[in-house]
């Protein structure tokens, strides 16, 4: 992976590769920020970068013995750990290095954009949550005690390292506080919230900000051929995520599902229609996590663009056609004196979706909720 391959994020790339101009790499970095930016992919380049034998001021060359590892994934000094847990076919002790090819063959399906939910799919274990444990931290630091074979530095990517079981973690900060010698972590993280205080001490944050709508949509417009109308579509709900984006393009339609059941579900909660508003909450119920997700961001768009209708700024407004209509009249009820109560309402679901709370419960809770919500804007706007 070369610096050149990836989309934007060029202030990242600068400062990365000037920890190696002015020979200031860290050894332990951690790359935190939102799912779809790309950490993993600059993880990736700046590791090719550090040991490509002709590198310019820009970028790896792609093409020196240690590029061509590299870019095959297949570098005898380039380790990862991820989470894991038993599939069927490693019914026990399940260690990273059993996964690698499925773990190869998943980021070049996804060209590097991978999320919890891509490897959970990959590994066909469903209902089970992978996560990081001891026996991988033990196997791996005792790899890394070894000499390196060919390169400068010995890299070691944790993906997911708030995954990282609290009884895996002492192994790991024994390697953090006496590193051997040359031997670079790149830890990668959505959650700087979950992951160990012990460890986020040992490590240099490298915050990975998400991607501006400008970038995602040059994204699909340039990598994906997708024209530009629709490209606008998915960008409004891929909210800065490149797999979201991705995601989106891969269900046609979904765009579309997304407004029109959002809409209707307004509609219910506003004529406080219970029943159909439960039909909606089951149907909601089984579209699976990511999408509940996307859908909730994408109310959370509509509360912010009922805030622009509010505040005269429709000049700040992405709407158009059909979306627009409905934004037209339907801002008046998410008046500027209660917006925070829906963002709060949106933001509280999406967090409990995101925990794996029970779906169902979630968007009950969340109607009832909006119908209380709805029926005191509706006080506010008569009067
Ligand atoms: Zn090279």
């Amino acid at each position: 992976m070369k610096f050149s391959e990836i989309q934007g994020q060029e202030a990242i790339k600068e400062r990365l590769r000037q920890t190696v101009k002015s020979n200031r790499v860290s050894h332990a970095q951690l790359f935190l920020g939102p799912q779809g930016n790309n950490k993993l992919a600059l993880a990736l380049a700046y590791a090719q970068y550090i040991n490509c034998h002709e590198r310019s001021a820009e970028d790896s060359c792609g093409k020196c013995p240690s590029c061509i590892k590299y870019e095959k994934l297949a570098h005898p000094d380039l380790h990862f750990i991820f989470p894991v847990a038993t599939t069927k076919s490693v019914t026990t002790k399940p260690q990273s290095q059993h996964f690698m090819s499925e773990w190869r063959q998943m980021l070049i399906e996804q060209q590097f954009l991978v999320s919890m939910n891509h490897w959970v799919n990959k590994l066909d274990i469903e209902n089970k949550q992978p996560i990081i444990n001891s026996e991988d931290c033990g196997e791996i630091v005792r790899t890394l005690g070894y000499k390196s074979y060919e390169s400068e530095y010995k890299v070691l990517i944790i993906w997911m390292a708030d995954k990282l079981h609290h009884a895996a973690a002492p192994k790991l900060l024994k390697t953090l506080e006496e590193p051997p010698e040359k031997t670079l972590f790149i830890l990668i993280s959505e959650k700087q919230e979950v992951m160990l205080p012990t460890i986020l001490s040992r490590t240099q944050i490298i915050k990975i900000p998400r991607y501006p709508d400008a970038d995602v949509i040059q994204f699909l417009t340039s990598t994906k051929s997708v024209d530009l109308p629709r490209a606008r579509q998915i960008c409004m709900l891929a909210d800065g995520s490149l797999i979201a984006a991705n995601d989106l393009l891969l269900r046609t339609d979904e765009a579309e599902w997304i407004f029109t059941n959002f809409r209707q579900w307004m509609r219910y909660c506003f004529s406080m229609d219970i029943a159909s508003m439960l039909t909606f909450v089951s149907e909601v119920s089984k579209i699976g996590r990511e999408r509940q997700k996307t859908f909730l961001l994408y109310a959370l768009r509509i509360t912010q663009f009922s805030l622009y209708m509010n505040l005269d700024r429709e000049d700040l407004l992405k709407s158009e056609g059909e979306e627009m209509a409905f934004l037209s009249k339907f801002f008046r009820y998410m008046p500027t004196a209660n917006i925070q109560s829906f963002v709060k309402e949106f933001q509280d679901a999406h967090y409990h979706i995101e925990r794996n709370g029970n779906a169902s419960v979630i968007f009950t809770d969340l109607s009832l909720n909006l119908v209380r919500l709805l029926a005191a804007s509706r006080q506010i706007a008569t009067n």
